[in-house]
């Protein structure tokens, strides 16, 4: 009965991002079936919304990612890191002064100036260019249960076209 009603939760489409990292856990630590547990995390995918406040800024989801990651108990394998927007994107790098972020910024509007003959009606063609450049996803290694990155790296989302509510999804795929 327990694994029926798992199966019913995990295939609605509806409320599938919904399913959070606790309840992951729970369902996780509860099953003792090897296979099942591997069906399960090959399921299930997390999300997370992001609030911008700016037309570009880098925004740390380091954090957020790092305690959803943990929270599932995924002890060893990658997590995939992806946003479903066409406008903004995703990268890791400096943590530690802001400075660097900005001097990113800086050089990509100088790199995609805004007065080129874009084609694209919305107007908005530097920030998918940016957002291309940049990638949809980052890959994080998962070892001993928790997200490894080096000692300066955060993982940013790069906002190009906000102020908007972003998506992030997090798909786990466990090694061992
Ligand atoms: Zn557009």
């Amino acid at each position: 009965m327990l694994e029926k009603t798992i199966f019913c939760v995990i295939h609605s489409p509806w409320i599938l991002n919904l399913v959070p990292s606790n309840i992951y856990k729970y369902i996780r630590n509860a099953l003792s079936s090897k296979n099942f547990k591997k069906f399960l995390i090959g399921e299930i995918m997390f999300c997370f919304s992001v609030q911008s406040a700016k037309k570009e800024e880098f925004i740390d989801i380091t954090a957020k990612v790092r305690s959803l990651v943990e929270s599932t108990g995924i002890k060893n394998g990658l997590a995939c890191v992806f946003v479903p927007h066409t406008t903004c994107g995703l990268t890791i790098n400096e943590n530690a002064d802001p400075d660097v972020r900005a001097d990113i910024l800086m050089a990509l509007r100088k790199a995609i100036p805004d007065n080129l003959a874009f084609a694209h009606l919305e107007g908005n063609s530097t920030a998918h260019i940016k957002a291309s450049l940049m990638g949809s996803s980052v890959n994080l290694i998962v070892e001993k249960g928790q997200l490894q990155l080096g000692t300066w790296q955060g993982v940013f989302l790069c906002e190009f076209d906000g102020p908007r509510t972003r998506k992030v999804w997090v798909q786990m795929i466990e090694t061992d």
